[in-house]
């Protein structure tokens, strides 16, 4: 996590434009869209009968944010804190390093991963390539940062970094990732025949068991690992108002298909709507608050509350779940 975002597997969200589509069942509570709608409401309604943003849905226009630019300031400051996220004292440092702040001491200097971005879909069919070609173009000078593209739209972002790249592929600061959605997993194949150097999954939000294997000629392959596989998966439940329910058990069962494949498992938050049965209750650390709901198969089954609202803060976790690792790089 860094000074500019509370997402703690980046360090800074960089929107090059604002506003979106709804894409797949997993954007059905898309933060971003809520607060466009509040920000930017219209008078049409959507299905619910809602004001909807300005800048969502098919037709709508994107916003060209006008801070895009400050990016290239960030390059100038590329290390961070992997413990505090912060800058080192007068912005000088070198991965690795200590950090040298009183009040924090204990992290390391890494380099700054940004997000493209949070209120956004970088390969949106609705968006000219003209403003791609830009971010991509900004991105490709800013060397000393990692830039973490994340999308919905993996058929789209294949067909772009092909036509950009070639078989040369992107540059190495630049990792792929696609989001995993439960009623499309075969979208996976998008992200692995995408020529990136470093490829992640976001598995967010958790809605069901996430299925990282394929079939082919009668037999299964692993998405995970090796050359052209997934080099790191991002597990988390869903948060705000209506949150679905996140079963502990599908996110020890990625963390295991990671481990067996050869991907590095990261857990952002258990979201405000996590369920457990049985098998796990005497996992959870002392004192937490277990509500009992229905008997699933004759076992108790129950809803945990958390005093962080998302479910973020790692200290209320089971400890098998405690995991944020990053790639090799
Ligand atoms: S693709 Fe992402 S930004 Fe777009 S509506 Fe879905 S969740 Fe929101
Ligand atoms: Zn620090």
């Amino acid at each position: 996590m860094g000074a500019g975002t509370l997402i703690p597997w980046c360090h800074d969200t960089l929107n090059w434009w604002i506003g979106c589509t709804k894409f797949a069942e997993e954007c059905a509570y898309c933060y971003a869209a809520e607060q466009d709608r509040r920000r930017f409401s219209l008078t049409l309604k959507d299905p619910i009968g809602r004001t909807e943003g300005s800048h969502w849905g098919p037709g709508r226009p994107r916003h060209l944010v006008k801070s895009r630019l400050q990016v290239l300031g960030w390059n100038r400051f590329p290390f961070v804190c992997d413990a505090c996220g912060k800058q080192p004292i007068k912005g000088t440092g070198a991965i690795g390093d200590t950090c040298r702040r009183e009040d924090c001491g204990k992290g390391v200097l890494e380099r700054r991963r940004v997000f493209t971005g949070s209120l956004m879909d970088w390969a949106d069919e609705e968006v000219s390539d003209a403003w791609r070609d830009e971010l991509f173009r900004t991105a490709e000078d800013c060397r000393d940062l990692i830039f973490l593209f994340l999308t919905k739209r993996g058929r789209n972002a294949m067909h772009y970094i092909w036509k950009r790249y070639g078989v040369e592929g992107p540059p190495d600061h630049f990792w792929g990732g696609m989001s995993y959605m439960h009623k499309r997993p075969e979208d996976v194949a998008y992200l692995i025949n995408t020529p990136w150097r470093v490829r992640f999954l976001s598995v967010e939000p958790m809605l069901a068991p996430a299925n990282l294997c394929y079939k082919a000629d009668g037999k299964v392959y692993n998405y995970l690992g090796g050359p052209n596989g997934i080099d790191w998966v991002i597990f988390g439940g869903e948060s705000g108002p209506g949150a679905r329910p996140c079963n502990i058990t599908h996110i020890q069962d990625g963390i295991r298909q990671c481990r067996a494949g050869g991907a590095a498992p990261f857990v952002k938050q258990m979201g405000a709507n996590m369920v457990c049965d049985n098998a796990n209750l005497y996992d959870w650390p002392e004192g937490t608050e277990l509500i009992e709901t229905d008997l699933v198969h004759g076992f108790a089954s129950c809803r945990v509350k958390f005093r962080d609202p998302k479910g973020g803060d790692m200290a209320e976790w089971p400890e098998d779940l405690r995991v944020r690792d990053f790639p090799p790089i």
